[in-house]
């Protein structure tokens, strides 16, 4: 995978496509520039011991814009956390929760730090002293700004991050509500994991029932027998293949950081990733290529190209070599606005971030309510949580414009990981 070009980049990216947008508004160009900008942006060193050493790790926090609150995004981890990054992620989460008419503004946070080569003691140690910082200046709360998973981060990050939370702030009520993505048994919500791949898929399907959209890139309807290709095996590349493979897709290409595997009579992706669980990488995996570049995979023919890592993927050098009929950007802000032109231009159909991936944020919205409503655990919670999973389904018939049969309806219900989509 290739590394994610400078945060600047990505942010200026980010920036013109506002501008882009913009120019179909009417509203005053002082009230365009408002909504533009970050509202604020919190920059914190702190110190952690990590084997026996004092080490001084960076993080920061982006609040872009307290028009709702809380504020909403997730948390990075990643050595090339900058803060421009920061502040193009954050603007990205404004407008995919007015999207999907979640009521938040947008925030987003991130620490330098390799999760990867870090010992679980030091992330404990680094993600406690980071929500310590955010906590002592409330910044963050459940009224405030409200933190969820991101790259390098999951649901462990956000129990400690809960658990610090409470210390804190002990006897209120409401203290759970200060992070969303929590394992289930602490405050979290069933479904809220495969969230944002289901999203994606469900996006693709829509895409793949449209008549107007089938004609323009002459394919058949239905995702069964579309083949795709895609950039990170995480929680959203993981959960949407998965969904995707399930549908009768089929996953022809995985693109990692150790490099990219190949087949094009398509690969197990649940068996990928117990070789990967195994072995340590997803190359030698039985009866594929391996592609040592991966970045040289993306360019390789597909019906579906979907990068669900890192920003900045597609990019000018690369777009004119990109063979996908569909670019299906399960990450934020894979696709530069550069690059999205070129591939525009070329009659590539684009579905963009802000739609394609806000299934994470909006089932976070209905963990956020749970807490909220203090509603506990067992019976009650679970007809609690699977009323928040037909609203589920109610945002995405709003999103789309297209209703979601009884039957589907029930399976959603019933939990994400019970889904068998065929
Ligand atoms: N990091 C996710 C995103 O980019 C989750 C946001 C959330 O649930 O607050 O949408």
């Amino acid at each position: 995978m290739s590394q994610p070009i400078q945060g600047k980049d990505f942010y200026d990216s980010v920036l013109q496509f506002y501008d882009k947008a913009a120019r179909f508004s009417r509203l005053d160009p002082g009230i365009l520039e408002q909504i533009k900008v970050c509202n604020s942006v919190y920059k914190v060193s702190f110190p952690v011991e990590v084997d026996g050493h004092v080490q001084v790790f960076e993080g920061i926090r982006v609040q872009h814009s307290h028009h709702k609150l809380p504020s909403k995004g997730g948390i990075r981890y990643s050595v090339y956390v900058d803060e421009e990054e920061v502040k193009a992620l954050a603007t990205l989460m404004t407008f995919k929760c007015a999207l999907v008419d979640v009521p938040f503004g947008g925030a987003k946070g991130g620490v330098k730090i390799n999760p990867r080569t870090s010992s679980v003691q030091t992330l404990e140690r680094v993600t406690r002293r980071y929500a310590s910082e955010l906590i002592k200046k409330n910044l963050i709360g459940p009224g405030m700004d409200v933190p969820a998973p991101d790259y390098g981060t999951g649901s462990r990050e956000m129990a400690w991050i809960a658990d610090t939370y409470l210390a804190f702030k002990f006897g209120d009520t409401n203290a759970l509500g200060c992070v969303t993505g929590k394992p289930v048994g602490q405050g979290g919500i069933r479904g809220r994991t495969e969230a944002t791949g289901l999203g994606v898929f469900f996006g693709l399907r829509e895409l793949f029932n449209d008549m107007v959209m089938l004609k323009k890139l002459e394919l058949s309807s239905g995702i069964a027998g579309k083949r795709i290709i895609v950039q990170g095996l995480g929680n959203v590349g993981y959960h949407a293949a998965h969904f995707c493979q399930q549908a009768g897709a089929i996953i022809t290409g995985i693109a990692e950081r150790e490099g990219g595997i190949f087949n094009p009579d398509g690969l197990d992706v649940e068996a990928v990733m117990s070789h990967r669980t195994e072995g340590g990488s997803i190359l030698n995996y039985p009866g594929a290529e391996n592609v040592a570049d991966s970045g040289k995979l993306l360019e390789y023919e597909c019906d579906v190209l979907l990068p669900a890592a890192l920003e900045n993927q597609i990019h000018e050098g690369n777009a004119a070599r990109i063979q996908a009929k569909v670019v299906a950007e399960g990450a934020n802000g894979p696709v530069t606005r550069a690059a999205e032109q070129i591939l525009l231009e070329r009659g590539v159909v684009v579905l963009p971030d802000l739609y394609l991936n806000a299934g994470g944020v909006t089932v976070s919205y209905f963990e956020w309510l749970k807490n909220l409503s203090n509603v506990r655990f067992g019976r009650m919670g679970k007809r609690a949580e699977e009323a928040s999973l037909q609203r589920l389904v109610t945002t995405i018939e709003q999103t789309t414009g297209k209703s979601i049969s009884a039957q589907e309806r029930e399976l959603i219900v019933r939990g994400a990981d019970e889904i068998s989509l065929v």
